[in-house]
C-alpha cells in the first residue's frame, strides 16, 4: 500500500491519519510516587511530541524514567499513589486528571501497546484469533465471521504463516517471536493512531529482533500511526527511529533527529552511551562503559543529575553540581537541544573521541 493511501486510512473513530500531525504532546510532565522513604521522582519536567507516521525513540538505562510517560499515557499507574502534573494531550485530549473510563477507551481504541513480554497482553485461555476478533468487535458492529476473517487477515499481515490454522491456537502454542507478532496484530486491529513499543525485542534472539523491528517499521508506513519506541538499545534506535529523546535520571537530556544524534552526540551522557556500544567497524574496539551507576530517584544529585558520572564537569566547574541545566540549542547543530552547561559540547566530545581513537 502506498504511503499516500495510508495517509487516508480512517482510524477506529473514522478519522483520517495525516502524516506529520502531532498525535501525542507531552508538556512539563512530572510523575512522582510518595513512599515511606521519601518522594520518588520518576520523571521531572518532561516534554516531547510524537507525530503520525514517525518513530520517536525514548532511550535510557533502567531507572531513567523512559517508560514512565507511556505508562501515564495509558493510565497504568496506581492513581491513588501517583502524583502527575503537567500535560499529556493525545490527539488534543488532555489525559492528566482524566477518569479511568477515558484510559479504557484509549487503550482499546487509540493506542496500541507492545511490551517485552507478550504474555502480559494475550489472554492464555482464549484462542489468538478470537482475542483479535473480539478486540475488533468492540469498535465495529460486524458479525463474528467478519471479525474472525479480519483477525486472520491481521495475523497474515504481521507475517504469521498459516494464519487460518494459527488463529485457532492458544498463546502457549506460539513461539516468543510469533507471540510478539500476534500482540502487534491485536494492537493494530483497530488502526490506532499511536503504537507504544516498550523494549519490544529485548527478550528475542537477534534475528527475530530484526524481523520484529522491520515489521513495526512496515506497519507504521502502512497504517500511518505514530510509534514510540522505548529502549535501552541504541542499535535498535539506529535501525528504526526518526526522532530521539535521551533520558537520564527522570529527565530528558538531549533531543533531536535520531540519526544525527547517534552520529554526533552533543550531551556527555549520550556520548557515553554511544562509547559503550561495540563498534561494527573496529575489531579491537575498546568498550568504555560509563563509570558509576545511575542515582537513586529518591535523592537526585543537585545540579546536573549526571555530574557524579560526568568526565567533563571539570571543564565547567561549580555550575554542574549547583545548577540544573535548562534546555538550550546545541551550538553549531540544527534541530538539537540539550541540557548541559558545557560551552562547546560538540567540540569537546569530538576532541575526546579523537583522543580516544588515536590513543
Ligand atoms: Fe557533565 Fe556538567 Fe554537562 Fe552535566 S552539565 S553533562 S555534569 S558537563
Amino acid at each position: 500500500m502506498s504511503a499516500a493511501i495510508a495517509d487516508q486510512l480512517p482510524d477506529a473513530a473514522g478519522e483520517a491519519h495525516h502524516a506529520g500531525d502531532v498525535v501525542l504532546d507531552i508538556k512539563d510532565l512530572t510523575v512522582a510516587f510518595p513512599t515511606e522513604e521519601g518522594v520518588v521522582r520518576a520523571v521531572s519536567n518532561l516534554s516531547y511530541q510524537a507525530r503520525l507516521g514517525r518513530t520517536l525513540a525514548i532511550v535510557g538505562e533502567s531507572g531513567s524514567g523512559k517508560s514512565v510517560s507511556s505508562m501515564a499515557v495509558l493510565g497504568l499507574h496506581n492513581m491513588k499513589r501517583t502524583r502527575i502534573t503537567g500535560s499529556i494531550k493525545l490527539d488534543g485530549e488532555e489525559l492528566v486528571g482524566a477518569p479511568q473510563s477515558t484510559f479504557q477507551r484509549i487503550r482499546s481504541q487509540q493506542v496500541a501497546m507492545v511490551f517485552q513480554d507478550p504474555q502480559s497482553s494475550l489472554h492464555p485461555f482464549y484462542k489468538i484469533g478470537d482475542q483479535i476478533a473480539e478486540a475488533y468487535r468492540t469498535h465495529h458492529k460486524v458479525a463474528k465471521s467478519v471479525a474472525r476473517a479480519r483477525a486472520v487477515e491481521m495475523l497474515d499481515r504481521v507475517g504469521i504463516p498459516n494464519p487460518q490454522r494459527r488463529a485457532k491456537q492458544y498463546p502457549h502454542e506460539f513461539s516468543g517471536g510469533m507471540r510478539q507478532r500476534a500482540m502487534i496484530a491485536l494492537g493494530l486491529v483497530n488502526n490506532p493512531k499511536l503504537l507504544i513499543a516498550d523494549e519490544p525485542t529485548t527478550a528475542l534472539d537477534v534475528t527475530v529482533q530484526a524481523q520484529i523491528l522491520d515489521l513495526i517499521n512496515d506497519l507504521r508506513k502502512e497504517f500511518g500511526s505514530g510509534v514510540i519506541l522505548i529502549t535501552h538499545d541504541l542499535a535498535v534506535v539506529a535501525e528504526t527511529a526518526d526522532d530521539i529523546v535521551v533520558m537520564y535520571a527522570g529527565r530528558a537530556v538531549e533531543k533531536g533527529a535520531a540519526k544525527e544524534v547517534l552520529a554526533q552526540p552533543s550531551h556527555p551522557y549520550t556520548y557515553g552511551l554511544l562509547q559503550s556500544l561495540p563498534s561494527p567497524t573496529e575489531e579491537q574496539s575498546e568498550l568504555k562503559a560509563i563509570q558509576g551507576a545511575p542515582p537513586s530517584l529518591l535523592a537526585l544529585p543537585p545540579g546536573c543529575s549526571f555530574h557524579p558520572r560526568c568526565t567533563f564537569k571539570e571543564l565547567v566547574g561549580e555550575r554542574c553540581w549547583t545548577e540544573v541545566p535548562e534546555w538550550r540549542d546545541a551550538p553549531g547543530l540544527t534541530n538539537r537541544v540539550i541540557r548541559c552547561h558545557l560551552e562547546d559540547p560538540v567540540g569537546v566530545l569530538h576532541a575526546d573521541e579523537e583522543a580516544h581513537h588515536h590513543g
